[in-house]
């Protein structure tokens, strides 16, 4: 590790580049499998609740490790050859090497903005401990990010380490924290309360349910990584690019304004611009309102 703290930020950017590569086709794993896991246990727990029989699962072990990755086209095993995170997608123009079935372009896609995101995040933050630790937060904020757009829900699985590793992380690192451990905690018991107030707000207000709970989860880890400091930040960038893309996609798809858009991906999105570009932009702000 001390070694590669000598390494240029363009080696270091292209080593977390091919890292994120690796990760980002990982990923596609876990939005794939985690919520078909999920599915399983609340069954298997509802069945317990009403007194009856265990539903039939899977045969076999199914998690994030097992059974090996097959296409839901002809069940072929895919092959490690044909595994290569983005260059087998391109290799088989973005079809199965069996059935000729097209393999959706968005896990080349996931795989290379993952790689990108975390050459970025070893380019831009501090080498080692923050950048290897914003690191692990990117590869988090994706998982969550396509698994919200998915299945309109955010993991406790995944929302709550994310909060536990953020108060860790910020309480041990030292002077390599992203903020100091009282900033995170209030961060954390901010994140949750603001999103929960305005959930509570809109209800009243609408009679509906905006945001769900694990929207909350969310903002709470992101406080507990980057201090409360950084909250009205997210929350401004969130609802600026949930904005966007909510009228772009009315205006391009024809969207119904009242299908439910997930919370998440723009608070993911949000928490990581606050990641890499937070200080530069409060800085700039609180210079600029104290020039005004
Ligand atoms: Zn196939």
């Amino acid at each position: 590790m001390e070694s590669l703290a000598t390494l240029p930020p363009a080696v270091l950017a292209g080593i977390a580049l091919l890292f994120g590569l690796l990760v980002g086709s990982f990923l596609n794993v876990v939005v794939h499998r985690l919520p078909i896991m999920m599915r399983a246990e609340w069954r298997a727990q509802c069945a317990e609740e009403m007194a009856q029989p265990a539903p039939e699962l899977p045969e076999g072990r199914f998690d994030l490790v097992a059974p090996r990755s097959r296409c839901p086209g002809c069940n072929r095993p895919i092959r490690a050859i044909e595994n290569v995170p983005v260059f087998s997608w391109l290799a088989l123009r973005g079809r199965c090497a069996g059935c000729k079935q097209r393999i959706s372009p968005r896990y080349p896609a996931v795989e290379l903005l993952t790689g990108l995101m975390f050459a970025a995040t070893a380019w831009l933050l501090p080498w080692p401990w923050t950048a290897l630790a914003g690191i692990g937060l990117t590869g988090t904020l994706i998982a969550l990010t396509f698994i919200d757009i998915d299945e309109q829900l955010l993991p406790d699985s995944i929302t709550l380490p994310l909060l536990w590793a953020g108060l860790l992380f910020n309480l041990f690192a030292g002077e390599h924290a992203f903020v100091a451990i009282e900033d995170a905690l209030i961060g954390a018991v901010a994140g949750y309360l603001a999103l929960w107030l305005v959930y509570q707000g809109f209800k009243l207000a609408t009679g509906r349910e905006g945001m769900g709970y694990g929207d909350f989860k969310l903002l709470a880890a992101l406080g507990a990584w980057l201090g409360w400091q950084m909250l009205p930040l997210v929350i401004l960038l969130s609802a600026l690019v949930g904005a966007v893309v909510g009228i772009a996609m009315i205006l391009l798809l024809g969207r119904d304004r009242q299908v439910p858009i997930p919370f998440g991906p723009y608070l993911a999105a949000a928490g990581w611009i606050a990641m890499i570009w937070g200080p530069a932009l409060t800085g700039a702000w609180l210079s600029y309102a104290g020039a005004g």
